[in-house]
């Protein structure tokens, strides 16, 4: 049996040992793994599965608007730092691809997080403009998409950092839980719709009408910047009554001007839904997150399809 000195002994010396290892073996003195993310859905997934292990960091601040956000060199140096960088990869951000060349240089590894996505290629009606790629950027607003982001992020995790692998894999899975239960929500509740159309400011809701069935009418193109001209409104307002729509869905960080006009020409109702590329002040305030304002979301369509 131990005495308690020969306890208190054997304290020292372990003490000693974890020491003299931590002190000549960095990976075993804690030092935790430095991950950027570009946009806010990547920083909530990234949170979500290795937020208590590694920093994330987010490129594109919440209340930016996430197409046209350029960020600083300083801002683009400090990526230099990361151990792992994330991007969406669809041309959300037109910055990232000089900007890994020169990360691959600096040995930071790089995740386009589309990679293992079907992409939506733009309808010539959304006039994409030449450096905005040939698909459809917004691929985080399908539920589906998020569960093999978040899957991708973990495997990226758990190869990095591979003592805290069974972390990654627990908090995915519940994370995989989660998102199901999101997924299956919407599919139940978008069934059996009076309304197919959805009239949306800018064309962020392809991935999340084609998962469940709907198509989005939208004021302007993939950038919620461009202004339509009087030609293209009064065809909006055409679609608008062909289409018996009541209603028309604004976003958060985008100007209301256009669809303040449309709703009065077309006499529409005018709801929020919610292109989650970035918190406002007030949903951050709230402790909003992807999961939640999706749910929003939810509520918003599901008023809108439902009456005719
Ligand atoms: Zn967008």
């Amino acid at each position: 049996m131990f005495n308690f000195k020969q306890y208190f002994n054997l304290v020292i010396l372990f003490l000693v040992i974890g020491l003299i290892l931590g002190i000549t073996n960095p990976v075993i003195s804690q030092q935790k793994l430095t991950a950027y993310v570009s946009f806010y859905p990547l920083y909530d997934t990234a949170n979500k599965i290795g937020g208590n292990q590694i920093n994330i960091n987010l490129v594109i601040p919440n209340g930016a608007e996430a197409h046209s956000y350029k960020p600083s060199p300083q801002k683009i140096a400090q990526l230099e730092k990361a151990d792992i960088f994330f991007y969406n990869g669809v041309g959300l951000e037109p910055w990232a691809n000089k900007a890994v060349q020169n990360l691959k240089q600096s040995n930071v590894e790089t995740v386009n997080v589309s990679q293992n996505i079907d992409l939506i290629p733009l309808a010539s009606q959304h006039n994409a403009k030449d450096n905005h790629g040939q698909y459809d950027p917004h691929i985080w607003l399908d539920p589906v998409n998020m569960k093999k982001i978040a899957k991708l992020m973990t495997k990226r995790f758990s190869k990095l950092d591979p003592k805290h692998k069974e972390v990654y894999k627990q908090n995915f899975d519940q994370y995989a839980r989660k998102i199901d239960k999101l997924h299956h929500k919407y599919k139940t509740t978008l069934t059996n719709n009076q309304q197919e159309y959805i009239l949306v400011s800018h064309a962020a809701f392809g991935y999340l009408t084609n998962r469940y069935g709907l198509k989005q009418i939208a004021v302007t193109g993939i950038e919620p910047h461009e202004k339509p001209s009087p030609k293209a409104l009064t065809h909006l307002i055409k679609e608008a009554n062909k289409h018996d729509l009541n209603y028309i869905f604004m976003e958060t960080l985008s100007s209301p001007r256009t669809v303040n006009v449309l709703a009065q020409e077309a006499n529409l109702e005018i709801l929020t839904l919610n292109t989650i590329a970035g918190l406002t002040k007030t949903e951050q305030k709230n402790n909003k997150d992807y999961f939640s304002l999706m749910r929003d979301n939810l509520n918003n369509l599901k008023k809108a399809v439902k009456t005719k």
